[in-house]
């Protein structure tokens, strides 16, 4: 067997370890008989596998008492409805008919997120990275925020454009809700800070297929009527996130994750080891004169980071050469072009030594 290195934005590599576990444990978990996967989610085993994922994931992030942690589906997407089906209603006062909310868009997911909000209250772009093409995040002295918006939304990492949140803003009283979906658990975090986080499991959690949400209780029980039950915070929060079937196998898996996280030193060891692996790489497009990556150097991405051959016309024969050594899915979003390489946790230094090595060569080759 030969594993690849798999620069997939997601669903992306896991940790090998995690799916050697799975695999010995496939047809009989702990002796249950069972597969994960053939479980009641209401039976002891697995309710113990949901104890332990909710348990490894607030050490991990250092979630307080006072937040929900709740394990949804729908994905990152779903969340961009769901977020304001349940938030945004909250500042919506006596004879105002719709809520408001604040989105700060840098980038394609957060432009995403705000269109759909838009559905479901007034949406007001508190800032935006577009006329710059999403090279940097707007500084936060230049957004207008409104004081009396039910939360300002943001997304902490931009998986297609590579521009990163390195610090957190200040945005006064009004609850942050962050899309966290492609750095979640790659540093530590002050929870405190956000109202919301979400984020979509199959980048540096686990499989597809749920959506982890941390929740502060004062945020919960403002639905719109409209809202799905499914989809509504408090019945989750009150049925321990099986007000419906949850996506069981996802959770078992993200568990997994986190116990090897946690082996691994933590989320302060795990940030360490990505900054070393994306020096590595940015540290070579910029003495490159064959590649380039166009993000301000302060905002670029510790997960994702795009790139572009000087000749586009040798995409494809870069592509190919990289295949050929057991390096895939570098191919950059259709909307930007390029390249793109993810290099999420499970990415291992190995990997990024091993691309860089081949832009090396291949610049040595054509430039
Ligand atoms: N937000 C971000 C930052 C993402 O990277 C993605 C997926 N690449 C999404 C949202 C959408 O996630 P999903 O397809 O799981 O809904």
């Amino acid at each position: 067997m030969t594993r690849v290195f798999n620069f997939s934005p997601g669903p992306a590599t896991l940790p090998e370890a995690v799916l050697r576990q799975a695999a010995d444990e496939m047809l009989d978990w702990h002796g249950s008989g069972m597969s994960v996967m053939e479980m009641s989610h209401r039976g002891k085993e697995f309710i113990a596998i949901h104890a332990e994922a909710e348990q490894l994931a607030r050490e991990l992030l250092g979630i307080p008492q006072n937040y929900k942690v709740l394990f949804m589906q729908g994905g990152a997407i779903g969340e961009n409805a769901i977020v304001p089906l349940n938030l945004i209603g909250r500042s919506a006062g006596s004879g105002q008919a719709r809520g408001k909310a604040d989105y700060v868009v840098t980038g394609d997911w957060s432009k995403k997120s705000a269109k759909e909000a838009a559905k479901y209250g007034t949406v007001n772009i508190a800032a935006s990275g577009e006329a710059g093409k999403f090279m940097s995040i707007p500084k936060r002295a230049d957004w207008k925020l409104d004081t009396g918006a039910s939360y300002v939304h943001i997304c902490s990492n931009e998986t297609i454009g590579g521009v990163q949140f390195h610090s957190f803003p200040d945005v006064g009283n009004v609850p942050l809700v962050a899309d966290m979906s492609s750095d979640i658990m790659s540093r530590p975090i002050d929870v405190n800070r956000f109202g919301l986080i979400y984020a979509g499991a199959q980048k540096n959690m686990g499989p597809s297929g749920v959506t982890l949400v941390v929740v502060r209780d004062d945020l919960l029980g403002h639905a719109l009527p409209a809202c799905p039950s499914a989809f509504d915070y408090k019945l989750q929060a009150e049925s321990d996130s099986m007000f419906n079937t949850p996506p069981t196998y996802s959770i078992y898996i993200a568990g997994l994750v986190f116990k090897h996280m946690k082996q691994q030193g933590g989320l302060k060891a795990i940030e360490e080891h990505n900054r070393a692996k994306a020096k590595i790489l940015y540290d070579y497009l910029d003495e490159s004169k064959f590649f380039r990556n166009p993000v301000a150097k302060e905002d670029r991405s510790l997960m994702n980071v795009p790139f572009k051959l000087k000749d586009e016309a040798l995409d494809d024969s870069f592509l190919r050469g990289a295949q050929a050594r057991g390096m895939i899915q570098l191919k950059g979003h259709r909307s930007v072009g390029g390249m793109r390489a993810s290099i999420y946790n499970a990415m291992p230094v190995e990997g990024v030594k091993a691309l860089v090595a081949y832009m090396k060569d291949f610049e040595a080759q054509h430039a």
